[in-house]
């Protein structure tokens, strides 16, 4: 048995506003991870099978070895199809909004969701949600916002209406969200959550294949270059910096996602409880931050304070418009700040 973590008022009120709904929008953050498509599409498998006209939007591009999901090439991309998007948006009669806890993460599907008529009703695990919906589901203590949707689902006496698709989806974003159940993941239901998944008849080592082993030969070269010649170590500090200029990823035909997972490495590192990734972006003037711990060092506070940024305790990241060499600067200025935690993690 699942413990009941979600109000029953925001259970009873996101059945109602489904109950009378014939058109739902999902929509996620940015540069969506294998949790905003995982519980994107777990949702809406859901929704389709209670007879719902569906659609999942999302403002950019997610990564390759996010495509085979169920579902996944039916996702909207408000970067290409805007105008068709927008019209979804403004028809619907409940627009989900799945792993973002602020309008400005989704982008340019801000204003449109804004303006939108429909219920909102938000579902998510990130600190300090924003007051944009009529039910607002937030729980950073859930590893990931898949979870949140499994438990929805069940609560709202559904458990029989997820498919072996919807299934596949939500495992997916509790994999990705937990690095495969190695960080954020000793809650025990999780293990009974899979183990409900299992009885849909998912296959979770495919899965783990699927999204884990996939890479091109260009990326496990980066890998090797950035690991080489560009990581950074502060043992004084307990971290570990990681940085890549646009030069750079040309010289490996960087593609998106191929950097992903990269600033997890450092920690490896005995000792090493801080790890920084800063990469200049490929299409946006800035430097994209990422920023990973372990144990109870607050590295979201760090992106808060000093990269304009946020997110979780162990994993944050933010964005910095500037030069790699003033990026670069702040990060140092952050450990000199942050030595006291650092140390005594
Ligand atoms: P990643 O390093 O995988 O891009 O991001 C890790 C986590 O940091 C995300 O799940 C999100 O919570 C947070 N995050 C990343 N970038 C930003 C950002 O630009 N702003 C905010 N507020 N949070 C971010
Ligand atoms: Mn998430």
């Amino acid at each position: 048995m699942l413990s009941k973590i979600i109000l029953q008022a925001n259970i009873d009120k996101a059945a109602k506003f489904f109950e009378h709904a014939d058109k739902i929008i999902i929509v996620s953050h940015v540069s969506p991870d294998g949790d905003a498509i995982g519980s994107s599409l777990g949702l809406s498998h859901f929704l389709e099978t209670q007879d719902k006209d569906v659609h999942v939007i999302v403002p950019n591009a997610f990564p390759d070895f996010l495509r085979w999901m169920p579902g996944a090439k039916d996702v909207i991309r408000y970067d290409k199809y805007g105008e068709f998007a927008d019209k979804l948006i403004a028809e619907a009669d409940v627009i989900c909004c799945l792993d973002f806890n602020a309008l400005s993460r989704i982008d340019a599907v801000a204003k449109p969701v804004a303006e939108a008529k429909a219920k909102k009703i938000l579902i998510d695990h990130h600190l300090n949600p924003e007051d944009f919906c009529q039910v607002v589901i937030s729980h950073p203590e859930i590893s990931s916002t898949s979870e949140l949707v499994f438990r929805l689902i069940c609560r709202m006496g559904c458990f029989e209406d997820i498919t072996k698709e919807g299934a596949e989806c939500i495992y997916t974003g509790m994999m990705t969200d937990t690095g495969g159940f190695t960080y954020n993941s000793n809650n025990q239901e999780i293990y009974f959550i899979i183990s409900e998944l299992l009885s849909k008849g998912i296959d979770k080592d495919e899965i783990y294949r699927k999204v884990f082993n996939t890479y091109s030969e260009d990326r496990l070269r980066l890998m090797g270059y950035v690991l080489y010649d560009k990581m950074q170590v502060f043992p004084q500090f307990r971290s570990a910096l990681i940085t890549l200029t646009k030069n750079e990823q040309n010289k490996f035909r960087y593609v998106k996602g191929d950097t992903e997972g990269f600033v997890n490495i450092p920690l490896q590192i005995k000792n090493i409880c801080f790890s920084a990734f800063l990469r200049e972006d490929t299409e946006k003037d800035m430097i994209k931050i990422s920023l990973r711990s372990v144990g109870a060092f607050p590295c979201n506070k760090v992106a808060s304070e000093f990269f304009n940024g946020g997110g979780h305790l162990n994993a944050s990241g933010g964005e910095y418009y500037g030069t790699m060499d003033e990026a670069i600067q702040l990060f140092k200025q952050a450990l000199v700040k942050y030595e006291d935690l650092l140390l005594k993690n």
